[in-house]
């Protein structure tokens, strides 16, 4: 009964807080280009529907982005078509490719490797592999991905506020995934009594969130786009709800302080 209401309010409460999210942001386009970057991405793809024409827009100003992908994807709904091994190995060729169209070179993409679904069981590895890259990058700014519902977006979110929110110099940020298409915020409560409490109080913390960064897409879309296209076989499994929100008129970026 809660589930079904849920359901049922689910799009337009999306749909109303993009609204809000938008008119409440601040528009960063032309700071975007400065500030050399380090991208958490917790899957192949994840990076292109939250950053791209943000990427783009760096890349094309000759500033540096080092894009981190922290699983090898080898367990989306594809590897039921090509095998877990060549799916891996495909994903990562799509996103050098993919980094490529958006105007970085292949060395600008470093994988690590955990196996799709397994970093909420390496939070120790994790925590180190992103440690070490922040300190080699000493990036100026820092995205990590929003929480939502996937396990792995989950993990990476909290495993890098963890880990570098306090110690990284850089300012930073959290870009969101699925946040789009689904709810603003995560119902994992299989309590009914639970299910009511988030769903009474996600939205207050929604409300109480600092304005967010705001970056115009227009004169990259077509990056973005090229981008996306690489992954269209990802794409056909999480598109329908993603990808009409990854190409709108901004990208947005959370501030997150200590
Ligand atoms: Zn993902």
């Amino acid at each position: 009964m809660i589930r079904r209401l849920l359901r049922s309010i689910r799009p337009r409460t999306a749909a109303y807080f993009r609204r809000r999210l938008l008119a409440r942001g601040i528009d960063a386009t032309d700071q975007a280009a400065a500030g050399r970057a380090l991208i958490l991405a917790p899957h192949a793809d994840d990076e292109a529907i939250g950053c791209a024409a943000l990427i783009a827009r760096k890349a094309a100003a000759g500033t540096e982005v080092v894009i981190v992908i922290a699983t090898d994807g080898r367990h989306s709904e594809r590897s039921l078509d090509i095998g877990p091994d060549e799916l891996a190995r495909v994903r990562r060729i799509e996103a050098v490719e993919a980094a490529r169209a958006l105007g970085l070179a292949p060395g600008a993409v470093r994988f690590l490797d955990f196996e799709d679904g397994t970093l909420d069981a390496n939070r120790g590895p994790l925590s180190a592999a992103i440690a070490a890259i922040e300190a080699e990058v000493q990036p100026d700014e820092l995205f990590a991905p929003h929480v939502d519902e996937h396990p792995d977006h989950r993990t990476l979110s909290e495993v890098a506020r963890d880990t570098l929110l306090k110690s990284t110099r850089a300012r930073y940020y959290e870009y969101p995934v699925r946040y789009w298409g689904r709810v603003p915020w995560v119902t994992r409560a299989s309590n009914p009594l639970h299910v009511i409490a988030e769903v009474i109080l996600d939205p207050i913390r929604e409300w109480r969130r600092p304005r967010a960064m705001l970056v115009r897409t227009a004169d990259h879309l077509d990056a973005k786009r090229a981008a996306l296209s690489v992954y269209a076989g990802e794409m056909e499994s999480v598109g329908h709800f993603v990808y009409p929100f990854a190409l709108t008129e901004y990208e947005a970026f959370f501030p997150i302080t200590p």
